[in-house]
Formats: structure tokens, C-alpha cells, sequence
């Protein structure tokens, strides 16, 4: 996937077109499009995909034997399921929601550059070697890793039924095409027809076995990159009978020549424009190279003369659209509003000012309006403890350095952390028991690299640096 990570880090797009109510919009603003899957890196190959469905089959002819096959002979009577969506986010995320999508179904059989998805457009992909994507891929976003490493991002069962494959010990921090195996979970419902869920996180498949039962919405796994896979996403693919197998694509529309209803309760719209999340933040987050984590920064209280970033991350945002963006005081009075366009449709998208913390204390709102979907997120102004201004004061020497880097700080240093231009993370060093006041970054290489101090409390502080 290629990150616009330069984006992120030169402060050198569109300058902001400043009207009466954005005086306090201290800077300009960055952002851009986030892509997944640039590299069209297929899910699952076909030699991988003959081996998964002979397992299903055979897996099928043992539980059949065994007599506990759950569908066995009712399927022919059964209509096919409805699903839901089968991706949720975990309880008490700080994101309003957790996934966009990347691509459908290739149904052109034709390749390469020959693509067509359900509605007729071409969110779906193939290669030169005759990869025809068969499935929906649904992507985390915001903080892809960030979503796996947490957990954030859930895989339900779309639908019930009994468990007839899974696979659950794989790496998965797959970056490009590896011929990786995946992790995943394979249900066969009611109908006789079967639904795989791959790329899971490692581990976090079920604890259920083959032949078990699972309930709509039931968990089944993380959204992970294992197998083939440029990040953490889902693969959902189905088929409507799997001895003979029939592949079929969920979604309904025009272009969709292998089927003619939808098997969605309710199925998404195709350009489905979502706030996915507003955040306030301490630094631009930093987005390094796959597969490492992203450092979101997110921060929600801040000392009055502060900067806070403001943040809005979008899913489908539409060419030719405007989003609103205001930030209130806390008794609800308009600190600052503006307009934003948006010049090009993008699957996901990210979007930041900065902003001067005001005086005024108290709970603050951030609130970005599109498309008549309206999100607030709440921050606080207020003037730190003695602890947390003592933490604020801390500093290092000597800078530029050479080796080794000392801390001073009136309050005790219990993490410390250090992230080259690129976001990666270089060294990270952790002492709960006792301040850390130095470190030894001899190995680093020169350049321009950002120390992270925590203390107490979620006491922190970026402090930049140069290695000489
Ligand atoms: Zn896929």
C-alpha cells in the first residue's frame, strides 16, 4: 500500500483561504488520500483457492461420516442467507467507525485492466496472471495496524452456520505478495452455501472447532494481513453451493452478471460516505511504513496556548463536495467555522488544521458536518496540574547529539520512545519502577528523529531532535 506519508510530514499543501470566522486557524492545513492495495496484490491465488475449497469438501465428506454435518440434505429446500455486514468495531474505540472498502468482485473475466464491478464501475481489480478478484475486500480505517494491533476492528459471522474450515497460527503482517497462507474462518449455511473470511489476525480466529455452530453477528476474528495481503483487511468471499462450487457475488446491480438479488438484509450503498472518525491530536499522526504501527498522537486535553490538530478522517468522500468544519466553546458559541472542498472521490481520506487552544476552559467541540451526517468530539481546555506543567518542562541535551541523550525532567520519565522522519520506530525503552534520564541512540544514523517522553497519567511530550 503506499502511504502519502510525505503529505504528513512537508507542510506544503493549499493554503486556506482564511473568511471573518477562521481567524484562529493558526496554520494550513495537510492531508490527502489514503490508498489501499495499490499494488493489486491478489487475495488469494488460485492454486491457494483450489486448496482451500478441496479442504472445505473434504472437511464436508468427514462430517458427513461422522453425521454431524448440520446441513446435510435440507440445503436443496433452504433460501440463501441474508448477511450482515460482517465487519464491527470493538466497543469503546475512540473511532465512529472502523472500515471503508477497496474493491468488489472483478466481473470481467477478461484481464488485465479489464475490470467491472457489480454497479457497473471498476472499485474492483485483476492482474496480468488472470486474477479476476473474487470477493469484497474491507480495509480498517483510520490506523490500520494501529486497529489490528487493539483489536478495533471485529469479523462477525455474516450469517449463522457450522464452522467447516479454519486456520488460526499464520504471520500477519503481510506488506506485498508473499504466497503467504492465511488465517481464517469458513461457515456453510443453511442453503448449502459457504462464506470465507481471510487475512485474519494471527490467533484470533475462534477458539470454536469444525463442525461447531455460530449464531449471526457471533465473533469469529480480528481483521488482519495474513496470507497475500497489502494491510490489515477482510476478504469475504462466497459461493452458493461448494460440491459443485458456484461462486456468486453478494452485492446486486447492474453489472452483476452471476447473480440477480442481493444477499445483503441490507445492503450499503455503493458510494457510502461516512465520517469515520474526528480526532483532536498533540503532532500530526505519522503513518510509517507497512507493517509498523501507526503513532496516532491523539490527545484530548490540552493547556490553554496549546496547538491542537484537528482531524477528520473520511471514507467515500465525493469530487465536488463540501464538508464543514467548526469548532465551539464550551457554552456552545462559534469559536471558528469553515468550509472545506473536496476536489476528488477518494475511498478514504484524511484531512487536519491547527489550531490555537483558546483561554477559555472547559469542554470543547470539534464538529465536521458532510453530507448531513453531523460528529462531535469533545476536548478539554484547562490549566495542568503542577505534576503535568513539571512534565511539560522536561528537556533533553545536548541537541543535535551524538550518542548518548540526557533527560531532565522535575517529574518521573517512565516511557521513552524514538521515531525516525518516516515514523519507524528506532528505540523504545520502558522503567516503571525508576526515571529514565538517558539513553544511548549511537547506532542511529544522522538525521532528523522525534524523542517521545511519557509519564504519569498519560503525561507526554514530543520533543524533536538531530543526530549529528
Ligand atoms: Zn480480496
Amino acid at each position: 500500500m503506499k502511504l502519502n506519508f510525505t503529505l504528513l510530514i512537508i507542510f506544503c499543501l493549499l493554503l486556506f483561504s482564511i473568511d471573518a470566522n477562521s481567524q484562529n486557524i493558526a496554520s494550513t492545513l495537510t492531508g490527502g488520500e489514503y490508498k489501499f492495495n495499490a499494488n493489486k496484490t491478489p487475495c488469494l491465488t488460485d492454486v491457494q483457492r483450489e486448496e482451500v475449497l478441496l479442504k472445505i469438501k473434504s472437511n464436508i465428506a468427514v462430517l458427513k461420516s461422522q453425521k454431524r454435518l448440520a446441513y446435510d440434505g435440507a440445503q436443496q429446500r433452504a433460501t440463501h442467507p441474508l448477511f450482515s455486514w460482517p465487519v464491527k468495531k470493538k466497543e469503546g474505540t475512540p473511532y465512529h467507525e472502523v472500515w471503508a472498502i477497496s474493491n468488489y468482485v472483478d466481473q470481467n473475466p477478461e484481464f488485465p485492466n479489464k475490470v467491472l464491478d457489480y454497479n457497473c464501475g471498476s472499485k474492483t481489480y485483476d492482474n496480468t496472471a488472470g486474477y479476476n478478484h473474487m470477493g469484497v475486500d474491507i480495509y480498517t480505517w483510520p490506523f490500520t495496524w494501529k486497529m489490528m494491533d487493539y483489536d478495533e476492528a471485529v469479523i462477525v459471522a455474516a450469517a449463522p452456520g457450522q464452522i467447516i474450515d479454519i486456520g488460526r497460527n499464520q504471520f500477519d503482517r503481510s506488506c506485498s505478495f508473499n504466497n503467504n497462507v492465511w488465517n481464517a474462518v469458513y461457515i456453510q449455511h443453511a442453503d448449502g452455501s459457504v462464506a470465507l473470511y481471510g487475512h485474519m489476525k494471527k490467533n484470533s480466529p475462534t477458539t470454536k472447532s469444525i463442525g461447531d455452530m455460530v449464531e449471526r453477528g457471533e465473533y469469529l476474528g480480528i481483521v488482519g494481513s495474513s496470507g497475500n495481503s497489502t494491510g490489515p483487511h477482510l476478504h469475504f468471499e462466497v459461493y452458493s453451493s461448494i460440491n459443485p462450487d458456484v461462486f456468486i457475488d453478494p452485492f446486486a446491480g447492474k453489472c452483476n452478471d452471476m447473480n440477480t438479488d442481493s444477499w445483503w438484509e441490507n445492503q450499503k450503498p455503493y458510494v457510502n460516505t461516512n465520517i469515520n472518525a474526528l480526532l483532536t491530536h498533540s503532532a500530526p499522526p505519522i503513518l510509517p511504513t507497512c507493517p509498523d504501527q501507526e503513532i496516532t498522537n491523539e490527545k484530548n486535553i490540552f493547556a490553554p496556548g496549546e496547538e491542537v490538530y484537528v482531524a477528520v478522517y473520511l471514507r467515500d468522500q465525493m469530487k465536488g463536495t463540501k464538508i464543514n468544519l467548526e469548532v465551539l466553546r464550551p457554552n456552545g458559541s462559534v469559536y471558528n467555522n469553515w468550509d472545506f472542498d473536496l476536489a476528488k472521490d477518494y475511498s478514504s481520506s484524511y484531512w487536519y488544521w491547527i489550531i490555537e487552544v483558546p483561554s477559555v476552559q472547559g469542554e470543547w467541540t470539534w464538529r465536521a458536518t458532510y453530507q448531513g451526517q453531523v460528529l462531535d468530539h469533545k476536548f478539554t481546555v484547562k490549566t495542568l496540574g503542577i505534576e503535568d506543567e513539571d512534565f511539560q518542562t522536561a528537556s533533553i541535551y545536548p541537541n543535535p547529539f551524538n550518542d548518548v541523550v540526557n533527560i531532565q525532567s522535575k517529574s518521573p520519565v517512565k516511557k521513552v520512545s524514538v521515531v525516525d522522519i518516516l515514523g519507524k520506530t528506532v528505540m523504545a525503552k520502558a522503567n516503571a519502577a525508576a526515571s529514565i534520564n538517558e539513553i544511548n541512540l549511537e547506532s542511529l544514523s544522522k538525521g532528523l528523529y522525534f524523542l517521545t517522553l511519557e509519564g504519569n497519567d498519560n503525561q507526554k511530550k514530543i520533543i524533536k531532535m538531530i543526530k549529528e
